[in-house]
């Protein structure tokens, strides 16, 4: 069995990886569970050292890397350098920061000494998706290697060559044969890893019933699990906002990464004494905003990732339109070679409709009227997501009133949501559990142990 890459944009094959046999998939867990025991003892110091050369070489092929995700899921080129960009700064925080965020933690009590240390745990598998498919990888790997984990890797099947390009980078800088390994599988092969005596722990991050299953099959073994699954983030725009500022937000926000990012602005829920304006500009701009390759220049979103990925939103759409939504801009499949959809703007929605409830993971974005503030956080808080969220005014303390009413991981004023190794991610609800990233994210998977001496 094969997985084949296909470049989205021309839909031509790249290249073809051989998946490997359960036998192989057993092997190369052992090993990475043998060589655990040996990198489990090292110092944070040398493991920082290796970091900081993973570093170094995601910033020397970073044009490499970055033509490569972009081949494979259609990112636009910039785009892609950037993602390889933050891939070198967060194996730099973790690098840096490691000997800070384990530190023992000393807690007065009637013993003689007694702290809490925070050892690691064994090989942790994460399964990956392919819509930031170096930076995914590396916000798990990073934190979890430094740990004195190991870490086995289960990618999006599209983007293989990415997997193995970080594989060998890994190796490149040095890490032990076995410490981060590529598992070229598909999905019917996780159960089987993920009951492997020497996995210890899950991450994912996808969609809602692959975090589904993996948390059953997970807890059955009785092994914990980090997930970060889909969200339908909710950006409320109060009357006072900068209208201009507003809606240059708000089509970034919906057309970066091709839509394809988990917090993305999906909802974006206005005040009526503002709603007419913002709609009008921001078709204006969602309409000027230029699809096309995403190795082009001036193009300001690509292709999606794969054909059936562009015809399961186009049916989002076309069910929302039959329950009663108003179709504003896009809406057609271009009649051209790639998985193409053109920025697509709906209103009229209600909770019940599709685009209101469902996560739209593509240039598709909907629009919501308020009647005041508290309708507003209503409608944001009605979704079975909570991963990011918004607000946009000219009155930051009132924004931060309204942020801490969103139920939502993060919720962020007059600013895009975006992942920052200094802050911890994730979500609630249906977006899954856990975090990543930070102190927190760090300690998902280690052993929090207390030592008592009497
Ligand atoms: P999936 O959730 O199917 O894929 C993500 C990863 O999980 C891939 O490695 C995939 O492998 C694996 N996977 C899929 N199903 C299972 C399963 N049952 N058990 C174990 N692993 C599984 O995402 P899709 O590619 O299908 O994208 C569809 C939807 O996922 C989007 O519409 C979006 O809602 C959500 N999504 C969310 C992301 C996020 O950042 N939160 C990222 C990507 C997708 P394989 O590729 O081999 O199927």
């Amino acid at each position: 069995m094969k997985t084949t890459s296909i470049n989205p944009a021309t839909e031509e094959e790249i290249a073809s990886y051989n998946r490997i046999s359960e036998e192989t998939v057993k092997k190369k867990i052992a090993k990475a569970n043998e060589v655990y025991k040996i990198w489990k003892k090292t110092s944070f110091n040398d493991r920082s050292k290796l970091m900081h050369k993973l570093a170094d070489i995601f910033e020397s092929n970073k044009e490499q890397y970055a033509q490569l995700a972009t081949q494979e899921m259609g990112k636009v080129i910039e785009q892609s350098r950037k993602e390889i960009e933050k891939c070198a700064l967060i194996c730099r925080y973790y690098a840096n920061h490691t000997t800070e965020l384990l530190a023992d933690k000393v807690v007065e009590t009637e013993a003689k000494k007694s702290y809490v240390t925070f050892q690691p745990l064994g090989v942790t598998l994460a399964i990956m998706p392919w819509n930031f498919p170096f930076y995914q990888v590396i916000r798990f790997a990073a934190p979890a290697l430094m740990t004195g984990n190991t870490g086995v890797l289960k990618h999006a099947s599209n983007v293989q060559g990415c997997a193995f390009a970080i594989e060998k980078a890994f190796t490149e800088a040095g890490f032990p044969e076995g410490v981060f390994t590529n598992l070229n599988v598909n999905s019917d092969a996780i159960k089987t890893i993920i009951e492997d005596k020497n996995i210890v722990a899950v991450t994912l991050t996808g969609s809602e019933p692959a975090g589904r299953s993996v948390s059953k099959i997970a807890g059955e073994n009785l092994k914990k699990t980090v997930l970060e699954l889909g969200g339908s983030d909710a950006y409320i725009i109060l009357e006072d906002a900068d209208l201009e500022k507003a809606t240059d937000l708000a089509t970034f926000g919906r057309l970066q990464n091709n839509g394809q990012t988990c917090i993305a602005a999906k909802r974006f829920i206005v005040l009526e004494e503002i709603y007419d304006d913002f709609l009008e500009l921001f078709t204006k701009k969602m309409k000027a905003a230029k699809m096309g390759a995403p190795t082009d220049k001036d193009v300001y979103y690509g292709p999606m990732a794969r054909i059936d990925l562009r015809n399961e939103i186009h049916e989002q759409v076309q069910q929302t339109i039959k329950q009663g939504g108003k179709l504003i801009l896009g809406g057609k499949i271009p009649n051209r070679k790639g998985a193409y959809y053109p920025a697509t703007i709906l209103t009229d929605l209600k909770p019940g409709m599709t685009a209101f409830d469902e996560e739209l993971f593509g240039p598709v974005a909907s629009v919501i009227k308020a009647k005041n503030e508290n309708e507003a956080i209503e409608l944001a808080n009605n979704s079975t997501f909570g991963l990011g969220s918004g607000v946009l005014t000219s009155n930051s303390k009132r924004g931060e009133k309204v942020a801490l009413q969103l139920e939502a991981g993060n919720s962020f004023v007059n600013k895009l949501v975006s992942s920052d190794p200094r802050l911890p991610f994730g979500g609630i609800k249906n977006s899954g559990y856990g975090r990543e990233l930070s102190s927190y994210g760090i300690k998902e998977f280690v052993n929090t142990k207390s030592i008592w001496i009497d």
